[in-house]
């Protein structure tokens, strides 16, 4: 019998909460094994980031050509660059039995949730407000108005959780990756996920014993 099709997780929230370095602390301890979706970007790459690892770093126009031949799952413009999730490699591991995991934000996520409705929405949630202001703030890559526009956005991007599966609060980044990892593998125990290989052994088993 062919492996199960692997799961599609995504792992979205406003700006801000810390997508990122809770996406970092479940690979970093990747016991699980969850294939990472690297996504492409045109927006600059950062000290200490690693082209085909973090991102793909691409040119406007080498991003429009992706769009163009579809090469894309999803992708929005956000704060004047480009950020969008290659397909082809989502595509094939999932076929092979793998759990693909991806960190967009929300707009992107939503495009997923059409596209892929049966994969698994997290929403990652800041403690409050103030401690998202304080760390979009702390994070001092990003200039005063990239800051204001991000916070504006963030009270929108709250109001899309009603669209999600589940939501962790990112009190502790330990503890929203172990109820991540508690999700995700809750999902692999649902019942529609393992009737078919059950009923496939019990028919083998009764076949061979003639009952
Ligand atoms: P940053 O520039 O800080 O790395 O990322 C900015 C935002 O883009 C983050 O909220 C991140 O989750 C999101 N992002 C990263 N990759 C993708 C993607 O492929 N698609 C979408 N829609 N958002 C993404």
């Amino acid at each position: 019998m062919s492996a199960s099709r692997g799961l599609l997780i995504v792992l979205s929230g406003p700006s801000g909460v810390g997508k990122g370095t809770v996406r970092a602390a479940v690979f970093a301890n990747n016991q699980f094994q969850y294939v990472y979706s690297v996504s492409a970007t045109t927006r600059a790459q950062r000290p200490g980031e690693v082209d085909g690892k973090d991102y793909y770093f691409v040119s406007r126009e080498e991003f429009e050509t992706m769009i163009q031949n579809e090469d894309l799952l999803e992708y929005a413009e956000y704060v004047g660059n480009y950020y969008g999730t290659p397909i082809q490699k989502i595509e094939e591991n999932l076929a092979a039995g793998h759990d693909v995991f991806l960190e967009i934000e929300v707009q992107g996520a939503m495009k997923v949730k059409e596209r892929m409705p049966e994969g698994i929405f997290i929403f990652l949630a800041p403690p409050n407000l103030e401690e998202l202001e304080s760390r979009i703030t702390g994070r001092g890559t990003d200039a005063a108005h990239v800051i204001q526009e991000r916070m504006a956005t963030a009270k929108e991007e709250i109001e899309l959780m009603q669209h999600y599966d589940y939501v962790v609060v990112n009190d502790q980044v330990q503890h929203a990756v172990d109820k991540i990892n508690a999700i995700i593998q809750s999902e692999h125990l649902k019942v529609e996920r393992v009737v078919d290989q059950i009923r496939h052994d019990m028919e083998t088993y009764y076949e061979k014993e003639r009952i």
